[in-house]
């Protein structure tokens, strides 16, 4: 499961750690209300195990 809390009023997805906005993985994310928290706080950094985020990890090697 996520730990990721979505704020109430903007839809924001916050962190639960720091608090800031989170990277965004969609452009509908990139709202106004957003880009002020961003311009405010900066973007989370934390490392995040999240079961909707896939980071992409090296390609298969081709031995
Ligand atoms: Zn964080």
């Amino acid at each position: 499961m996520t730990a990721i809390r979505v704020g109430a009023a903007s839809g924001i997805r916050l962190c639960d750690q720091c608090g800031r906005p989170l990277p965004a993985l969609d452009k509908n994310e990139y709202t106004p209300a957003r880009a002020r928290l961003v311009a405010e706080q900066g973007v989370c950094m934390c490392p995040h195990e999240t079961d909707d985020v896939e980071l992409p990890e090296r390609g298969p090697s081709l031995l």
